[in-house]
């Protein structure tokens, strides 16, 4: 295994992003420096939106002029990553960040990008902050999150309060801070941002009980603690706490009735849900580690189903028409759904022509069983989904 380097990361050990983890599962921060930290495309997309929003916040307050600004955002948009809708969703943060600017009596201090250390509580924890804002005894801490499969909210949120705590070990001395804002802008998940508030006296009593665990946590040491925050940890395939608990069987006593309870269905479906997945992740990380040459016991690579392809699309076409082929057979034309017609469109163009004047409706999905903590309300036989949402969107 290899271990990484202090000085090649380019994060910290006690990263703001990781903390929800390491304060719950202390040796887990470690283990996760012993892995290769592999980027996701979404990761990657994610990087890219920052920078288009880092880009129009420099043409706001940096001073950037409008003609750099628009070859750095032509660069940007000709990624293959791009996606049109982050022009709009970096146009949402872009308009918070002005609207917390314009609520002050005079302007505020304005930093984007900013680097901020809170090793007086983490040892070694720094960070960066998309956006930090200081005036009239406030600070606000925004942060922008591309991502839309997890939702992150504002309330409670170790990665913000230690960015915060980062932002006050710096600048309190500048300016005086009584109230710290929280908030994060994640565009995909929600409509408005998520905010939360606590005091400057609040935020300090948190940093200040945090520091043994963050001391425990920065040595390795303490008890592996699985969970929800297993989630994006780097260790979650192949961590001996995580599978042990994937697999475990509840002892059977002799005396059970035959058929399972449903309290043991809920039980059983939990603890499938994280299976089915953790054992797609497990068999991509033994298929890469058998074609790499590796030796995982009982398993080897093999080719897949193959699929054919067309060697030259156009010649082969033109060939099918020559020979008195129809054109309507060889292609399939079908209309774009509002969700393909909304991303190309973008959110605001496709809200005028579509969703006001009333071409688009919104119909329920078939009935699906989420987990009690889902922020659906729960629905019944008593209450038909299509009785409760029968409205034109935008009606
Ligand atoms: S997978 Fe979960 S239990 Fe294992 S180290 Fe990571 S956070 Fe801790």
């Amino acid at each position: 295994m290899t271990q990484i380097a202090h000085a090649e990361r380019d994060h910290a050990l006690l990263s703001a992003s990781g903390a929800h983890r390491w304060l719950v599962c202390t040796p887990s921060a470690r283990l996760e420096d012993t892995l290769p930290d592999t980027e996701s495309e979404a990761a990657k997309r994610g990087t890219l939106a920052h920078e288009i929003a880092e880009l129009k916040l420099q043409k706001l307050f940096s001073g950037l002029t409008t003609r750099k600004y628009n070859a750095v955002l032509k660069k940007f948009k000709a990624h293959e990553l791009y996606e049109p809708n982050m022009d709009d969703h970096t146009d949402a943060y872009l308009d918070y960040i002005q609207s917390i600017v314009h609520s002050f009596p005079s302007p505020p201090f304005v930093a984007i990008e900013r680097k901020v250390t809170y090793d007086h509580i983490a040892p070694e924890g720094f960070g960066t902050s998309d956006c930090i804002i200081i005036g009239a005894g406030k600070l606000y801490v925004i942060d922008y999150k591309n991502g839309q499969g997890v939702p992150v909210p504002a309330e409670d949120n170790p990665q913000m309060k230690l960015y915060a705590l980062g932002a006050f070990k710096a600048f309190s001395l500048l300016f005086p801070i009584e109230e710290v804002h929280v908030a994060i802008v994640q565009p995909k998940v929600w409509d408005q941002p998520s905010e939360w508030s606590l005091s400057a006296a609040e935020l300090l009593a948190w940093g200040e009980s945090i520091k043994p665990i963050a001391q425990q946590a920065f040595a390795g040491e303490g008890d592996y603690v699985v969970g929800e925050h297993c989630g994006f940890c780097r260790a979650r395939n192949t961590c001996r706490a995580r599978v042990g608990q994937l697999m475990s069987v509840e002892d059977k006593a002799p005396l059970k009735p035959p058929l399972i309870s449903w309290e043991e269905v809920g039980d059983v479906l939990r603890r499938a849900d994280g299976i089915v997945s953790w054992y797609n992740s497990l068999k991509k990380l033994a298929l890469s580690e058998v074609l790499k040459g590796g030796n995982v016991p009982g398993w080897k690579a093999v080719e897949g189903r193959g699929s054919r392809e067309f060697a030259d699309l156009d010649a082969a076409f033109a060939y099918l028409k020559e020979k008195g082929i129809d054109e309507a057979i060889l292609y399939d034309r079908k209309p774009l759904t509002p969700a393909q017609i909304e991303n190309s469109l973008t959110k605001k163009v496709y809200k005028e022509l579509l969703e006001e004047p009333g071409h688009v409706i919104s119909k329920p999905g078939a009935p699906t069983l989420a987990p009690e903590g889902d922020k659906r309300p729960a629905i019944s036989d008593q209450v038909k989904p299509e009785e409760a949402f029968s409205e034109p969107v935008g009606s």
